[in-house]
């Protein structure tokens, strides 16, 4: 039992100083979307999937509303999306005092 309190009490602490220090997201972490509009064909289909209903796909005007704050980052619009047109950050969306939407439009 002492090797192992000696062990721990010099090795380097699994946790991270937080708030002092920041730690590094992982590769895997699922943060904010992103769409590309040169991909998307407006099919709806990430619309469809999308629990919450985060998604609204007009496809006449060729844009795409997204609400980060309805998201819950299940990233079901990504595995359905069959032109790949949505990819996630690795950082979340920061807190906000208003429910914030963000629009992709295709460039005409
Ligand atoms: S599923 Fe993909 S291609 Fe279809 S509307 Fe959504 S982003 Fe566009
Ligand atoms: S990650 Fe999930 S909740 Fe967020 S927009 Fe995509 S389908 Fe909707």
């Amino acid at each position: 039992m002492v090797k192992e309190v000696l062990k721990n009490l010099f090795s380097k602490p699994a946790t991270v100083n937080y708030p002092f220090e920041k730690p590094e997201p992982l590769p895997t972490t699922r943060g904010t979307l992103t769409w590309d509009m040169n991909r998307c064909d407006e099919c709806q289909d990430c619309e469809r999937v999308c629990p919450p209903m985060a998604i609204k796909v007009f496809p006449e005007e060729k844009k795409v509303e997204y609400s980060p704050f309805k998201c819950i980052y299940c990233l079901l619009c990504i595995d359905n999306c069959m032109q790949q047109a949505i990819t996630h950050a690795t950082i979340m969306a920061a807190p906000d005092y208003k429910k914030r939407v963000e629009l992709f439009e295709k460039k005409q």
